[in-house]
């Protein structure tokens, strides 16, 4: 998985994987799973930006199980 997205939005995907790829880094964020272009968790204070947009910064504090897949990162 080597997508991501820049910084004006667009989708660089060199080798086709695009973001619908399942594997990888799924973060729980405000009870739903989204998708990242990490393959693995990044460390803590990392800023992630999820497939929808969401910019958010890793930390380890314990959070609630997600409750769904986040639809606005599975289109
Ligand atoms: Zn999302």
């Amino acid at each position: 998985m080597s997508w991501y997205r820049d910084l004006h939005g667009t989708i660089d995907d060199p080798d086709g994987t695009g973001p619908v790829d399942d594997d990888g880094y799924r973060p729980t964020i405000g009870g739903l799973r989204h998708r990242t272009r990490y393959a693995v968790p990044p460390p803590d204070g990392t800023v992630v930006r999820t497939a929808c947009e969401l910019t958010w910064k890793k930390n380890s504090a314990p959070k609630s199980p997600p409750v769904a897949d986040c639809e606005a990162c599975e289109t």
